[in-house]
C-alpha cells in the first residue's frame, strides 16, 4: 500500500517510520521495515498500527543507513506478522504494492524447483524469482529485468539485496513510484508525500520503469531495459 526506501548516509530507522506515518492516510493492516545492518539485512514487522512496529523497534532497533519500509493492505493472505512486508527469499528482501495475478503459477513452479515459502502473499514469489535470477549469476539490474518480465499484474517495488549494501532497486507497473534526490542520499516512495520530509526534488517513474538507486544517483531503465532520463522536478514543501 505505502512504500519508502532510503539509500542514506545517516540512520534511517526514524525516517522510515516518519514516512510510513505520512502514508497512514491510505489505510493499512500491518507494517514493516528492513535495513542493512553490518552487511546483513534485518527485518522488523508488526500487525496493526505503526505504533506496534515502533514498539518492536524500541526492543530491537534497526541500526541501518540503507533501508525500506511498507504499510500493507492485504490482498493475498490474512493481515498478520507472517504476511507483513518486507518479504525475504535468499539474498532478496522487498516490499510491494499491488497484485501479482500469476503468483500461484509462479509459486508452483518455484516450489517444484525446491523453494519453500513462509507467507501466503503474492509478493513473496517476486522475492523468490529475483533470488533465483541472482543465483544464476546475473547482476542485480539484469536479474530484476528478468524477474519483472515474468510478472503479470500490478506492482511498485523497493528491493534490498544482501551483498549490495548501498543499493535499492525499484520498479513500477500499474502502481506509482517516485525517486527523491537528496544530498548524497536517494529516496524511493509510493508518492511524493512519502519522501516529502527529506527532499522536494522528485522524479516520477513512468509505466514499466525500473531503477537502481545508489547514494548519489538513480540509474533508470524503461520497460525494455534501455537506460532513460526522467525529469527531476521540485514539488512544494507541503507535498
Ligand atoms: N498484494 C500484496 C499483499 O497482499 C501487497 C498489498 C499492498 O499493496 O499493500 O501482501
Amino acid at each position: 500500500c505505502g512504500i519508502i526506501g532510503i539509500v542514506g548516509t545517516q540512520p534511517v530507522e526514524a525516517r522510515l517510520i516518519e514516512s510510513l506515518k505520512r502514508l497512514e492516510y491510505r489505510g493499512y493492516d500491518s507494517a514493516g521495515v528492513a535495513g542493512v545492518v553490518d552487511g546483513r539485512i534485518e527485518r522488523r514487522r508488526a500487525a496493526g498500527k505503526i505504533r506496534a512496529l515502533e514498539e518492536v523497534l524500541a526492543g530491537e532497533p534497526l541500526a541501518a543507513t540503507v533501508g525500506i519500509g511498507h504499510t500493507r493492505w492485504a490482498t493475498h493472505g490474512a493481515p498478520s506478522v507472517r504476511n507483513a512486508h518486507p518479504h525475504t527469499q535468499g539474498r532478496v528482501t522487498l516490499v510491494h504494492n499491488g497484485i501479482i495475478e500469476n503468483f500461484l503459477e509462479l509459486r508452483e513452479r518455484l516450489e517444484a524447483a525446491g523453494r519453500t515459502f513462509e507467507s501466503d502473499t503474492d509478493t513473496e514469489v517476486i522475492a523468490a524469482l529475483l533470488d533465483s535470477e541472482l543465483g544464476m549469476g546475473k547482476p542485480p539490474v539484469e536479474a530484476l529485468k528478468a524477474t519483472l518480465d515474468q510478472l503479470a499484474g500490478a506492482y511498485a517495488l523497493a528491493v534490498l539485496i544482501a551483498g549490495e549494501d548501498a543499493m535499492i532497486l525499484g520498479a513500477r507497473r500499474g502502481s506509482p513510484l517516485v525517486v527523491g534526490h537528496g544530498q548524497g542520499e536517494m529516496f524511493l516512495g509510493s508518492d511524493a508525500l512519502a519522501v516529502g520530509p527529506f527532499t522536494q526534488r522528485v522524479c516520477y517513474l513512468e509505466e514499466g520503469d525500473f531503477v537502481a538507486l545508489s547514494h548519489g544517483a538513480a540509474a533508470i531503465y524503461d520497460a525494455d531495459g534501455r537506460p532513460v532520463e526522467r525529469a527531476v522536478r521540485t514539488v512544494p514543501a507541503s507535498a
